[in-house]
């Protein structure tokens, strides 16, 4: 980095953020950098990871991937949203669906007109007007922009997707674009004496790798962010109090749910995953209230098909890097911090951060206000996913474990409580700048989680009980109608065009 200039990008690690954040690179950076990718099959990666969120559907349109081959090269199934069961209480289960409820109003959100219709003594759930909940539960799924012949949006989707075979559909991308890929295990990072800047790194075979930025894309290894230039973690545990998971695939099962289970127990939670060609499950669980043969009978006991491979226990400290750029390293993936896979966030944080990366890329050197401004914004986006995550613990009345009284009697951050108390009094919820769940997202946890609003708006009461209920049952019967009118989610995923 002689004059400054960056022109040399080195990528280390090949995990779904490594490669991710090369084939966005050289999509949109590949004629005018140098783009190297180091990673070590000895060393391998994760190996989890498989539900998305529906971002997911711009970062592959990014890369102009088709669909169809997306979903058969990574044996991907459709997700509208995710089942919370046991969470609230035992035996209740909700939806986080994605995509809006009911219909959208200029000045207050649907939920409220809901609530003032049950007060007229309506019984519907909240989930009778969600377009994605009720194709999720009838399993039923195409493409849908629009409800026809309204201007209401058609669903939501996002992806349950093999990871390995992900990042290997994205090294074929990438490599078709220029990456140039070296197999090998770094053994020494060269830093510069003059700036500490990272210079180099030496392989285990002697190759040196020369750059003039890295992505630390190395997972919980940290390699370059952490082991050589130092930089320190924050730790959430005290909100997040699960450190431990166990993931194991299973035979797939009939029919192939277009959503993603949670699963509440006792010290934690299960998660199911449906894919075309096997299932996914994991136990995610607390190591203070839970030994590992706790969660392995609790995982085993409760898979729906033959287990297809043993257990594997993967242990993680939840928290962010304090700085993800550091220097001339920038920290995507597992490397820049980990939340719990309770919403499926992660993989939308490495697309986040490597969109973000070349938002502000540094051709002309690295510049300190730039890599300040990256480390805010970085930071801000895992605080508000972090809040939303915890909300799902703190709300809840369980009550039948300590693990579930202690989440119920925690602290929680000031931003999440003054979010809850508002949402508990009056109905409403307001999505903050860099908010990467939606208004609805809130609404549906705090409502699912037993956080029920004492007020709505009052514009709801201009209508009267009969135009209140026209508009409600038109709703559901739009909804009904749209949902009846889909294909079975396996028949769009066998079709063959
Ligand atoms: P890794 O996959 O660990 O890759 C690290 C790479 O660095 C590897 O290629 C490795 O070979 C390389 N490397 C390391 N050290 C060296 C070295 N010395 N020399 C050379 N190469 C090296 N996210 C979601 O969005 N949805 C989910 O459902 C989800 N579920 C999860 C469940 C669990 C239990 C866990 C732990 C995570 C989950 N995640 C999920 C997160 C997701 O798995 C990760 O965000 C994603 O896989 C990215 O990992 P990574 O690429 O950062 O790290």
């Amino acid at each position: 980095m002689s004059d400054g200039n960056i022109k040399k990008l080195v990528i280390l690690g090949g995990g779904t953020a490594g490669w991710m954040t090369a084939s966005l690179m050289a999509k949109v950076l590949g004629k005018v950098i140098d783009i190297t990718l180091v990673e070590s099959d000895r060393i391998g990666t994760v190996g989890v990871g498989e539900a998305t969120i529906p971002p997911i559907i711009n970062f592959n349109q990014a890369l102009g991937l088709n669909e169809r081959e997306f979903l058969q090269a990574t044996n991907g199934s459709i997700k509208l949203g995710i089942q919370f069961e046991n969470w609230f209480k035992k035996g209740e289960s909700y939806m986080h669906a994605f995509g809006n409820i009911g219909k959208n109003f200029p000045f207050c959100d649907f939920h409220h007109f809901w609530r003032k219709s049950r007060l007229n003594g309506d019984t519907s759930s909240l989930w009778d007007y969600s377009l994605n909940y009720q194709a999720a539960i009838h399993n039923k799924f195409a493409p849908l922009a629009q409800i026809k012949g309204t201007n209401l949006p058609g669903l939501s989707y996002a992806y349950h997707f093999d990871a390995g075979l992900y990042a290997k559909f994205l090294r074929r991308y990438s490599e078709s674009k220029g990456v140039r890929r070296i197999e090998g295990v770094v053994k020494e990072v060269k830093i510069r004496p003059e700036n500490g800047f990272v210079d180099g790194l030496l392989l285990e075979d002697g190759q040196e790798i020369s750059g003039d930025l890295f992505a630390d894309c190395t997972g919980m290894a940290a390699l370059l962010i952490e082991k050589a230039l130092g930089v320190g973690y924050e730790e959430w545990s005290q909100w997040l109090p699960c450190d431990r998971a166990m993931a194991v695939p299973c035979a797939a099962t009939k029919p192939i749910v277009p959503y993603t289970r949670s699963i509440a127990h006792e010290a934690g939670w299960r998660w199911r995953i449906p894919l075309q060609h096997r299932t996914g499950n994991g136990m995610v669980y607390s190591s203070h209230h839970w030994s590992d043969d706790q969660a392995h009978e609790a995982l085993l006991g409760n898979l729906d098909g033959e287990h297809l491979a043993e257990p594997k226990v993967i242990p993680f400290r939840t928290g962010r890097r304090r700085e993800s750029w550091c220097k001339n390293v920038v920290s995507i993936g597992l490397s820049s911090g980990f939340l719990e896979p309770l919403e499926s966030t992660s993989i939308h944080l490495i697309q986040s951060a490597a969109t973000r990366l070349i938002k502000s890329f540094p051709h002309c050197g690295i510049k300190p206000h730039e890599v300040k401004e990256f480390n805010r914004q970085s930071q801000v986006e895992i605080e508000r996913i972090r809040d939303f995550i915890i909300l799902h613990y703190k709300a809840n009345q369980r009550r039948d474990s300590e693990f579930w009284r202690e989440c119920e009697n925690m602290t929680v951050p000031d931003s999440l409580r003054d979010k809850m108390e508002l949402f508990r009094s009056s109905g409403k919820v307001f999505r903050d700048y860099d908010d990467l769940f939606a208004e609805a997202a809130w609404q549906q946890v705090m409502i699912g989680q037993g956080i029920v609003p004492e007020d709505h708006h009052p514009l709801v009461d201009s209508l009267s009980e009969e135009q209140m209920s026209d508009l409600m049952a038109s709703l559901k019967t739009l909804i009904g109608g749209t949902v009846a009118g889909l294909p079975d989610h396996e028949q769009f995923l066998s079709r063959g065009e």
